[in-house]
């Protein structure tokens, strides 16, 4: 079995719940321990399910909620040498930190977890391809662009989740200071709605058939715009069959079971 529950995505905070044979992970901590909690309950997951928690970078917007939550319900945290000295800043144990390298996969929780380097400006960042029961969840946001190494990895996935951050003249029209702005739009920044439907077009699979959007900035994107761009997007690739959805930062979207 494997299912995924997106407790919140967007540029404010990002928690995603990948469920397993044996327990769930969390995958970034970038909401408060008490919307963790708070969401959690929402969408009927048992906090003792929890196996760990796997962080892809130290941004705010991944980590905000990590340090209370592993304190309060001793996880252990897995991470990469980069992320985890950023991260023991934020008052974890650093016994609780388990060390991973990109290009090498771990076990956790019955799923099997594999991170791969992703060009976005941290210590160390990276995506993920977790799978369990030869099913297969492909996860990316936070990418400046998608490099060979992205586009490898995220192929030949049941399901997967794409950032979707911005759209380019609505962010080259926000008041954002023009450092932001450049920053967001460079190799390693954040995936416009443009370069993501690019993105889709390189990786669906036919085993493909769900896609998360996610990672959409409050002020530089819109839910219906991304919706509005998928839907062509995948009728033009031929693949309605696809079920996409788009996160959202408020709230959590219905669990979504793999295979
Ligand atoms: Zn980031
Ligand atoms: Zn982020």
């Amino acid at each position: 079995m494997l299912g995924l529950t997106v407790l919140g995505s967007g540029s404010q905070g990002n928690a995603l719940v990948v469920h397993g044979p044996e327990g769930a992970l969390l995958l970034d901590a970038g909401l408060s321990l008490r919307e963790l909690r708070r969401r959690m309950a929402a969408a009927g997951i048992e906090e003792t399910a929890l196996q760990a928690v796997v962080v892809s970078h130290e941004h705010a917007d991944h980590i905000t909620g990590l340090g209370p939550l592993v304190n309060t319900l001793k996880l252990p945290v897995y991470c990469n040498r980069g992320t985890g000295l950023s991260v023991c800043e934020h008052r974890i144990a650093p016994g609780s930190l388990k060390l991973f390298a990109a290009g090498c996969t771990f076990a956790v929780g019955g799923l099997s977890v594999s991170p791969f380097s992703i060009p976005h400006d941290a210590s160390d960042p990276v995506g993920f391809v977790i799978s369990a029961d030869g099913l297969k969840i492909g996860v990316a946001t936070d990418l400046g662009y998608a490099s060979g190494l992205v586009l490898h990895h995220l192929a030949d996935c049941d399901l997967l989740v794409l950032e979707c951050n911005h759209d380019v003249e609505m962010l080259r029209q926000s008041s954002r200071p023009w450092s932001v702005k450049h920053r967001i739009l460079g190799r390693h920044g954040h995936l416009s709605n443009d370069a993501c439907m690019t993105l889709m077009g390189q990786v669906l699979r036919p085993r493909t058939r769900q896609l998360v959007l996610a990672h959409a900035s409050r002020e530089c994107n819109r839910y219906e715009l991304i919706a509005e761009m998928t839907a062509r997007q995948l009728a033009a690739l031929n693949r309605t069959d696809v079920h996409a959805h788009v996160a959202r930062q408020d709230d959590v979207l219905p669990t979504l079971w793999v295979g």
